[in-house]
């Protein structure tokens, strides 16, 4: 980690917190990303997360991975994928600070984590003591933007497998010390 970002990073404690699946990575044609050969970067989002993480924001990924109560996928072909997220953004230098996962689904059992429920938000801003007023949510589904509002922290919302890169600016000239507001796509 280079020293400067290190530096921000203690200081201002803010995250950028993204969906995985049709955010991070492009799912399109695909029913669930079971092994890394299945994954593939959404290229323009790495490269403005890239831009918030020289910034010193932590990315934070809140995924609901209900394949793996489905049994579509077992939690550790889940965690292999996440790994390997990781490895190939630490080429482009930049990673994820945590994966949060919610592996269950209501038909099966009932849960706290799943999206809308702002559970992993609200955890990974306890665990790592961030400042819910500097930080943003980037999603593309309306329990995105409702996980992002009850947890109060600005919403952007993409297009799956879309670019933030109208985003961008508005995250970076951004006041931090404003009130609580939504922003979205349609706006910029
Ligand atoms: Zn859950």
């Amino acid at each position: 980690m280079n020293s400067n970002r290190t530096e921000i990073l203690l200081r201002e404690r803010k995250a950028v917190f993204v969906n995985r699946d049709g955010t991070l990575i492009d799912n399109e044609g695909k029913i669930c990303i079971s092994k890394k050969e299945d994954v593939t970067l959404n290229e323009s989002i790495i490269m403005g997360l890239k831009k918030l993480y020289d910034l010193g924001y932590m990315i934070i990924v809140i995924t609901n991975q209900s394949a793996v109560a489905k049994k579509l996928i077992t939690e550790t072909q889940m965690n292999e994928v996440n790994k390997y997220i990781n490895e190939i953004l630490s080429i482009r230098g930049l990673k994820i600070t945590h994966f949060y996962c919610c592996i269950h689904h209501p038909s099966i059992k009932s849960c706290v984590c799943r999206k809308p429920s702002p559970y992993f938000v609200n955890k990974a801003i306890e665990a790592f003591k961030i400042n819910r007023c500097k930080s943003w949510y980037i999603g593309t589904e309306n329990k995105d933007k409702i996980c992002a509002e009850t947890a109060e922290i600005k919403f952007i919302k993409i297009k799956s497998n879309g670019n933030i890169d109208s985003a961008l600016n508005q995250i970076i000239n951004s006041n931090p010390e404003s009130d609580y507001y939504n922003l979205n796509e349609e706006t910029f």
